[in-house]
């Protein structure tokens, strides 16, 4: 997969693809997943196209904690009292298939652990 930060997540973000989008402040967006995992599925990302977590910089400190901020905040919106799993797959080994930076919340069931 390409690490050009250019991606499909630049495109929802400009609305010139369609996305069901259920929060969004300056910084960040979250959108539902178009393949869901779990019942809830949903994709937190920051505006800034970072490509993945490993490339992130000690600038972006503030953008990481308002990230995961973002998620409990839209966690508590859709309604996962019961929980949820965060999950950032980074690069080829994590399975990360899209470059831009994004937090999956999955929820709504209870999930497996470890992971594959
Ligand atoms: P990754 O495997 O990179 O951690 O996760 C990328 C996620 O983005 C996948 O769960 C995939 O279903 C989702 N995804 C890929 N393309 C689109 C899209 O165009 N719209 C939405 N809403 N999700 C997408």
């Amino acid at each position: 997969m390409s690490e050009n930060t250019e991606t499909i997540f630049s495109k929802i973000i400009r609305r010139e693809i369609p996305a069901n989008i259920v929060y969004e402040d300056d910084l960040a967006l979250a959108f539902k997943d178009v393949n869901p995992q779990a019942p809830v599925h949903i994709l937190v990302i920051p505006k800034k196209p970072v490509a993945k977590l490993s490339d992130a910089e000690s600038g972006d400190h503030a953008l990481l904690g308002h990230l995961l901020l973002t998620v409990k905040r839209v966690a508590e919106q859709v309604g996962l009292e019961n929980g949820y799993r965060v999950v950032i797959n980074n690069g080829n080994d994590g399975g990360q298939t899209v470059y831009h930076l994004h937090i999956h919340i999955l929820g709504g069931r209870p999930l497996a652990w470890p992971p594959g």
